[in-house]
C-alpha cells in the first residue's frame, strides 16, 4: 500500500484484508486508523473519500502489520475502554473485558444500599488495569474504593488510570490479596481473580497470548485463587456484605459451593453477555 492518495475507505478495506486472522478485523481496522490519525471514528464515518497523509499511511500500514500478526488491538493503542471509561493498559495485566461490566453491574444493584458503604468502602482483589476498582468509584463518588494487585507494574497503571480519570477515591496497594487491608472491613469485596486452568487451550489462542500468565492461570483447576478469596474474605466483610467473583463458564457450581461452605448466603449465579454462567455471588450474613 504505497498509494500517497489512499482515502480513508480504500485503507479500511485494505486493512480488513490483512486482519484474516482477528475476530473483528472491521472494528479492529478502524481503532488503528483513528489511532494512526489521532481523530475519533465520527471522522472516519464523515470522510470516508478524504486522502490520507503518506507518514499516517505508513504509521497505519505499520499498526496493521503488528495486529496481523496477533497483537491485540489494545495494546497497539495502549487503551481499552471498560464502563465507558478509557483506560489505558499494558502488557503488566490483563485487558479488561466486557462481560466482567457484568460485575460492575451486580455489585452495583447489591451494595448501593449498604449501611456502611460510606463508611467502610470497597475492596477490589487483582485489581489490573483498575477497570472494576474505578467503574465503581465512578459510579459511587462518595464511596472509598480499594484495589489490590500483587504487581507493582499493576498498581501504578491503575494509579495512573485513577488520576486520569480524576477518580481520587480510588486508591491502589501492591500487595498479596488481602496482605494491604489486613484488619480492615469492607461493605462489599469484589475480585476477577486468575481462573483458568493452566492446560486449558485458551491459552495458545488470540489476545490471551499476549497476556500475563499470573493475571490468568490458578492452580486446583482454576480454582485456587477463588477458593482462597472466598474463604479468607469472611474476615474481611461487613455483616450482611456481598461477595462478587467472576469465573470461569464452567465454574459456576464449584464456586457456588465455595461459597455455600464457607457459610456465605444468597449465593447465586448470574450469566454473561454470550449466556454463560461468570460471576457468583454470596452474602456475608455470620
Ligand atoms: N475471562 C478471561 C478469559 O477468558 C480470563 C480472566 C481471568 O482469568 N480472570 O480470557
Amino acid at each position: 500500500m504505497t498509494d500517497p492518495l489512499l482515502t480513508i475507505a480504500a485503507a479500511l478495506n485494505w486493512g480488513q484484508k490483512q486482519l484474516t486472522h482477528s475476530d473483528s478485523p472491521a472494528l479492529d481496522v478502524r481503532v488503528l486508523l483513528c489511532f494512526a490519525l489521532e481523530k475519533p471514528d465520527s471522522y472516519l464515518y464523515t470522510w470516508p473519500d478524504r486522502a490520507i497523509e503518506p507518514q499516517q499511511q505508513a504509521v497505519f500500514v505499520d499498526l496493521v502489520a503488528r495486529r496481523a500478526q496477533g497483537e491485540p488491538v489494545a495494546h497497539i493503542v495502549c487503551q481499552r475502554e471498560f464502563w465507558s471509561l478509557p483506560l489505558m493498559v499494558n502488557s503488566s495485566t490483563l485487558i479488561p473485558r466486557p462481560d466482567t461490566e457484568v460485575l460492575v453491574e451486580q455489585a452495583l444493584m447489591l451494595a448501593s444500599d449498604h449501611p456502611m458503604l460510606r463508611q467502610a468502602g470497597v475492596l477490589d482483589l487483582g485489581s489490573g488495569t483498575g477497570a472494576i476498582a474505578l467503574a465503581l468509584a465512578s459510579e459511587w463518588p462518595h464511596v472509598r474504593v480499594t484495589g489490590v494487585d500483587v504487581k507493582p507494574e499493576a498498581v501504578e497503571l491503575a494509579q495512573c488510570n485513577s488520576n486520569n480519570l480524576k477518580l481520587g477515591n480510588a486508591q491502589f496497594k501492591q500487595g498479596s490479596w488481602f496482605d494491604p487491608v489486613a484488619g480492615q472491613k469492607f461493605a462489599l469485596i469484589v475480585s476477577n481473580p486468575p481462573y483458568i486452568d493452566a492446560d486449558d487451550h485458551h491459552l495458545t489462542e488470540g489476545d490471551v497470548r499476549f497476556e500475563p500468565l499470573s493475571a490468568l492461570v490458578a492452580k486446583e483447576k482454576g480454582l485456587a485463587d477463588l477458593a482462597f478469596i472466598a474463604t479468607q474474605a469472611t474476615e474481611y466483610l461487613l455483616a450482611n456484605a456481598w461477595l462478587i467473583m467472576e469465573h470461569g463458564f464452567a465454574q459456576g457450581e464449584a464456586v457456588r459451593n465455595l461459597l455455600t461452605q464457607n457459610g456465605y448466603c444468597d449465593v447465586n449465579t448470574v450469566k454473561d453477555y454470550g449466556g454463560n454462567d461468570r460471576i457468583t455471588l454470596g452474602k456475608w450474613n455470620p
